[in-house]
């Protein structure tokens, strides 16, 4: 399938080389579940996907009949009954066509715990895409469809990485003896060292890892008495293509895909700070914590952007204010008793929206013409020393 902007998303807002543009931020409401509707929940939430508008309507305490709505609007609202191919359509396949074309690009799925970011991000991992499958195998196959239909030489490779505690883990190494993982900032951005890059041929292969993480990440949760809920998951795709204009010049465009499910945001303050019964329960994700004062510094404008403060905003420093295109899935539930966490999450994600990022495009020209010029450069130099 080639690179077609049909059902390019986010009003068609296609990245610009070097232009600045907003992070998206898109609303998703999953469907009350079993229990919610046996127990006849109330639901508040009411989404306006022609509108991309939401509104929480809440019960004022203490009054039977007040009650006080809220309406925000994001780049893209997506109700109860949206459907994961919908939701990959309508959103995400354009990010991944930049993706192709050599641009950088993050999405974040950011909510309370049970309001479906894993749903989102992973949902069902079968090689054949089934209904339920979520953003990463959806892009996955995008990304080998295309790499098939082309006539150029191309690479991809992918991580997949934990951070639970300040500690990152490889969920692509197996054995005990593995080494730690460490960020580093470049003037290209962040690397990563002690990381298990493998190269896959297939999505068959990138399946079959993705697979393999999963079960290390849940082998650790048992044996550790970790809290998935407590810990982020990156899943990072790099895609490189190499291609030969009709000048005979080289290209190699590389793009890269961060695929990032964070911790449930339950402890985080309308205003992006930990709730002090969390902080005194010693419950503190200092990377989830960083990530608000990072969003906060950016909309504010502030000088100095904590990004140093921790691991996830290290590794990600470039999708916040920097050179990738960023898209943030925030997740929310229906019900009266998620109402103050939904408020949190609509909050935070609107304030996210005023990010402003600009995404550049990675790519190596090896002009052959440009060569040639170097050389008769080259040639005129040294014409000039010896006279
Ligand atoms: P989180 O990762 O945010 O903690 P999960 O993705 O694990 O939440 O979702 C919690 C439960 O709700 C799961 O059983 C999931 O299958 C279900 N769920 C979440 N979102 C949806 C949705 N949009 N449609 C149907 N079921 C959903
Ligand atoms: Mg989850």
């Amino acid at each position: 399938k080639p690179l077609s902007r049909a059902n390019s998303a986010m009003g068609g807002a296609k990245s610009e080389d070097g232009v600045y543009a907003n992070v998206q931020v898109i609303l998703r409401c999953r469907p009350p579940s079993k229990e919610e509707l046996a127990a006849r929940t109330q639901q508040v939430v009411r989404c306006d996907e022609a509108m991309r508008a939401v509104t929480l309507t809440q019960q004022v305490p203490g009054s039977k009949a007040a009650q006080q709505t809220r309406t925000y609007h994001f780049d893209k609202v997506f109700p109860p009954d949206t459907t994961q191919e919908k939701l990959y359509g309508s959103a995400i396949s354009s990010i991944v066509e930049e993706v192709l074309e050599g641009f950088n690009c993050t999405i974040f799925a950011y909510g309370q715990t049970g309001t479906g970011k894993t749903h989102t991000m992973t949902g069902d991992i079968t090689e054949e895409l089934s209904a339920g499958a979520g953003v990463i195998p959806r892009a996955i196959h995008q990304i080998f469809n295309y790499l098939d239909s082309i006539n150029s030489e191309y690479s991809v490779k992918c991580s997949y990485l934990e951070l639970y505690n300040e500690e990152i883990t490889d969920l692509l190494t197996v054995g005990a003896d593995v080494p730690k993982v460490r960020i580093m900032e470049d003037r290209g951005g962040t690397a990563l060292a002690g990381i298990e890059e493998s190269i896959v041929k297939s999505s068959k292969e990138i399946f079959a890892l993705l697979e393999q993480g999963s079960a290390k990440r849940r082998t650790a949760e048992t044996l550790l008495n970790k809290q998935s809920s407590r810990s982020h998951s990156v899943f990072i795709v790099t895609v490189s293509v190499r291609e030969v204009t009709p000048e005979g010049d080289e290209v190699i465009r590389v793009g890269k895909l961060y695929l990032v499910d964070l911790a449930g945001s339950e402890n985080i303050t309308r205003s992006g700070a930990v709730e002090q019964r969390a902080k005194e329960a010693g419950n503190i994700n200092k990377s989830l914590l960083t990530l608000g004062r990072v969003i906060t510094a950016l909309v504010e404008g502030q000088g100095h952007v904590p990004y140093r403060d921790s691991k996830l905003t290290r590794l990600l420093r470039d999708s916040l204010g920097g050179k990738t295109k960023t898209c943030i899935i925030a997740t929310i539930a229906p019900t009266v008793l998620c109402q103050e966490e939904t408020l949190s999450t609509l909050d935070y994600a609107h304030r996210a929206k005023n990010i402003k990022n600009k995404p550049e495009v990675n790519a190596k020209i090896s002009k052959t013409t440009h060569l040639k010029e170097m050389n008769f450069e080259i040639e005129k130099l040294k014409q000039m020393l010896i006279a």
